[in-house]
């Protein structure tokens, strides 16, 4: 008998697999793909890397900083703040404490008003002293009430609130749980955004290799159809069912995407409504140099696209010497066609960098992710289920026992592997007390 078999090998089985392996737990992790990683993922090609949809890394999310090996993974930092743009216009807001030679740029910025900068650098004071656990409170709003009653003006909201918090969360409508907008917003004044020098990819292949070092067993391309209990007692085990075989474990820790979790436990709790995103990459001569680069480029006059990265200024190895990497992510499900994306997201920078020549931006790859993440809305803490809703020996991990982010996902992937823990331990005292 398996001691444990985790099915999914997004970052939560990965981590939770790691966890119950190094507790010296005989681990199987089952994964649907041909790789694990799940929504973190790269693929590399013509020596370009290009990750699953535009994600980035706070390295200063708790789960981030006690799960990963941070320096391994050679971390490319994004300038604080980001660059506003609009036709013909661009102006600079940053973090004057992170980044003091944007201070005259941020100082005289008039997309906020002075009032805004003010709330901004009370609310990071207030947030800086609150421990994470603090931020989840019974009487959540959304964000956009959130910065309404702080007094956070129209402009403020709309102008650069809804592009980069539509950018978290993929959500230019401010409706997320205040929760989100709190819980980054005190990462970001903390420490940058970050992607690993080769790729966000990166960081599922170093969790595959802590897993595996520790004696987790991956096995790919093997879905899990079923998951049952094998009795009501968490000490009767759990039966898992693929298309080949039938194994019996002690614990089955269910580490899918939502929906899947839902379906294979009939945990009700478990939220599955989802928002999308496409994001695009281009690839540009490196002699088209734009400037301020290294800061997020946010879409003020509209959503399409929310935002352009220039990921090659970023971190070079995203891209051959050569050539520069963009990124230009639209929210939610587009219709229209690849190439008409392509040529939006060509006018949008002709209108941003009128200095620039666009004729060589060549469209790459376009990435449709329709589940991203899940919609958040406020309150949405207290109805998300826990790892241990299932009945029996089976147990949840994934960012739909937390929150949608890197950090909700490794955080329940460590939780999971501690619920099966404590039971496999009380069930060996039982016997021994026998
Ligand atoms: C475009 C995009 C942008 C994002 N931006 C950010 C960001 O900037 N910062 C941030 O913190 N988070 C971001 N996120 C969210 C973050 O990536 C996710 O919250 C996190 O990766 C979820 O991990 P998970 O392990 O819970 O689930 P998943 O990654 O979904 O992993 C689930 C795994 O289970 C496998 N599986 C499913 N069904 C079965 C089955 N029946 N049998 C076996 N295996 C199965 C899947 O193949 C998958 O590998 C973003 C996500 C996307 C897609």
């Amino acid at each position: 008998m398996t001691d444990a078999v985790v099915v999914g090998g997004g970052l939560s089985g990965l981590v939770a697999a790691r966890h119950l392996a190094d507790a010296g737990i005989d681990v199987t992790l089952l994964e649907r793909e041909s790789e694990v990683g799940g929504r973190v993922r790269s693929h590399r090609e013509d020596e370009f890397v290009f990750d699953r949809g535009f994600q980035v890394l706070f390295p200063q999310y708790p789960a981030v900083a006690r799960e990963l090996d941070l320096d391994a993974l050679d971390l490319r930092r994004f300038k604080p703040g980001a660059t506003l743009v609009r036709p013909h216009e661009r102006t600079t807001l940053s973090d004057p404490l992170r980044d003091p030679k944007a201070f005259t740029a941020t100082a005289f910025n008039r997309d906020v008003t002075l009032g805004d900068k003010l709330r901004t650098l009370r609310l990071r004071r207030e947030l800086g002293r609150k421990s994470v656990e603090e931020l989840d409170r019974a009487d959540d709003t959304s964000i956009e009430e959130y910065l309404t009653s702080r007094g956070f003006s129209e402009r403020f909201r709309t102008r650069f609130a809804a592009p980069f918090y539509g950018g978290i969360t993929l959500d230019r409508s401010l409706s997320t749980s205040a929760f989100v907008f709190e819980y980054t917003f005190k990462m970001l004044t903390q420490g940058p955004a970050a992607v690993p020098a080769g790729g966000m990819g990166e960081i599922s292949d170093q969790l595959a290799r802590f897993a595996r070092e520790a004696g987790t067993t991956i096995e790919t391309k093997t879905t899990v159809e079923a998951v049952n209990p094998a009795g009501e007692s968490s000490a009767d085990g759990a039966v898992v069912e693929t298309a080949a075989e039938t194994i019996e474990a002690d614990a089955v820790v269910v580490a899918t995407d939502a929906p899947t979790a839902r379906e294979l436990t009939g945990v009700t709790s478990i939220p599955t409504a989802a928002r999308g995103c496409v994001t695009q990459y281009f690839s540009l001569p490196r002699s088209q140099h734009f400037a301020g680069a290294d800061r997020l480029f946010l879409n003020v006059a509209d959503d399409r696209p929310n935002q352009v990265s220039v990921l090659s200024a970023v971190a070079p190895g995203y891209a051959p010497e050569e050539s520069q990497l963009l990124s230009a992510t639209f929210l939610g499900a587009q219709s229209a066609t690849d190439d008409e994306l392509a040529e939006e997201v060509r006018a949008a920078l002709a209108s941003w960098f009128p200095e620039n020549r666009f004729e060589e931006l060549e469209l790459c790859r376009t990435d449709r992710i329709p589940f991203a993440q899940l919609e958040q809305p406020p309150g949405f803490t207290r109805e998300w289920p826990d790892v241990n809703a299932p009945e029996g020996a089976v147990y949840l991990a994934g960012e739909y026992t937390r929150w949608s982010s890197i950090q909700g996902a490794l955080e329940s992937g460590r939780d999971a592997a501690s619920a099966v823990q404590g039971e496999l331990t009380r069930g060996e005292s039982r016997e021994g007390d026998v």
